[in-house]
């Protein structure tokens, strides 16, 4: 069978979901790999080093494939393009892409939705959401570090000594961590806030100090967050004032999965940071952390240069391409079909199996993910 890897055609997506380097774990289970030519070049990875690992480079890659991998999902005109019954596995954010879904459907795509792998310990290795979230944390904090126009560490100079920046970060899931982490590579000195209970023994792993607000934690289904209601929103920004006024960099990446970003910060506690200091809000995507940051624009509010992430993963092409092109091989190897009497290279993703069957958006003509389905009828 054949599994076609699309070239992004999306406005600032310059990741790639597969890489020459794992293309030999998609041939070895069987697979015969096609590449769309130039899906690699905005990772820097070439046409030649595909070939070089076993691909063919074919421009109708996708026509006749069995399985399509993309990072996006495919536009609605590619999507016509595929052959009824394919497959297709990508990030796919159904709230944001009801056309798309319903094309899937109409046109027998078997969808899969990385955002959708259930997030248990057998999934691990096939989670995106983390895998991207580790690579948009760091980006986050070199991004800090880059803008500030100070030292993140202590310096101890015989001409005298410069104080460490102090860098608060706000929301401590896979992103938030990492930045964290950074931050103390680089030597700032790093306090943190989330409101669910666990963070903060993980933020104090990271060597950060964690902000204790006194407020009650707020934990949802699987251990993610849940929403804030306006009360505690407010009681919450009015505890972090000082600590945000008191930062260099502030760096925000929380999120409630299925919800608009929370707003933890208002514009006037931003007003309050020193001249020079800097804000990046990692979800000013989905709405922000931070009153008035625009995605993929640099604003000013009172002294703080803000800057607003937009596909922040994609800045990093080449590493996010290599983790995410992991996670491809482990849930197409988890969908290849095995067993005595089984022709090798045979995608045969078994429904009754929790990752397959909780990741799949569209099959037979359906729509499969409950929450889709409510949402479009
Ligand atoms: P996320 O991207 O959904 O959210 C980022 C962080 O924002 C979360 O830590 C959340 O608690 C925090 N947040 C939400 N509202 C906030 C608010 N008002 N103030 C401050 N912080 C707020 O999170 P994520 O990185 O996907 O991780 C969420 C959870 O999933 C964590 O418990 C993590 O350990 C868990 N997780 C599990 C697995 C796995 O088992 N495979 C993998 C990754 C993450």
């Amino acid at each position: 069978m054949k599994i076609a890897v699309a070239a992004e055609t999306r406005d600032g997506e310059s990741r790639v979901a597969m890489v020459p380097e794992l293309v030999g774990k998609l041939t070895s289970l069987g697979y015969d790999v096609a590449v769309e030519p130039g899906a690699g070049q905005h990772a820097l990875l070439s046409d030649e080093e595909y070939v070089d690992s076993g691909a063919v480079i074919d421009a109708d890659a996708i026509v006749d494939a069995d399985v399509v991998v993309s990072v996006q999902p495919l536009t609605i005109e590619r999507i016509r393009r595929l052959r009824r019954g394919a497959s297709t596995v990508c990030f796919l954010p159904t709230t944001f892409e009801q056309d798309a879904v319903i094309d899937l459907r109409d046109c027998g795509i078997t969808a899969f939705a990385m955002e959708l792998v259930p997030r248990i310990s057998r999934a691990q290795s096939m989670d995106a959401l983390s895998s991207q979230a580790l690579v948009a944390g760091y980006r986050c904090a070199i991004v800090a570090a880059g803008m500030l126009r100070r030292f993140f560490p202590l310096n101890m100079t015989a001409a005298g000594t410069v104080q460490p920046a102090e860098v608060v970060v706000l929301g401590a899931g896979v992103a938030g961590l990492q930045a964290i982490a950074t931050a103390k590579r680089l030597g700032a000195v790093v306090r943190a806030y989330d409101v669910r209970a666990a963070a903060a023994e993980e933020i104090r792993s990271m060597g950060a100090k964690s902000i204790d607000l006194e407020l009650e934690t707020l934990e949802g289904a699987g251990g993610y967050a849940r929403e804030m209601t306006e009360d505690r929103a407010a009681r919450q920004r009015e505890l972090l004032t000082p600590y945000i006024a008191n930062a260099d960099a502030l760096i925000t990446t929380a999120a409630v999965p299925g919800r608009q970003a929370p707003m933890l910060v208002t514009a006037a506690m931003v007003e309050e940071m020193r001249p020079g200091s800097v804000v990046v809000d990692l979800a000013a995507e989905t709405g922000g952390n931070v009153e008035g940051s625009v995605a993929g624009e640099v604003v000013r509010i009172g002294n703080a240069q803000v800057w607003g992430g937009r596909n922040v993963p994609s800045q990093m092409p080449g590493p996010a391409s290599r983790l995410y092109a992991q996670n491809i091989v482990n849930i197409l190897t988890l969908m290849t079909a095995t067993g005595e009497g089984t022709e090798t290279g045979t995608f045969a993703p078994d429904f009754d199996d929790e990752i397959v069957a909780g990741s799949c958006v569209t099959h037979d003509g359906e729509i499969r993910h409950e929450p889709t389905r409510t949402a479009l009828e």
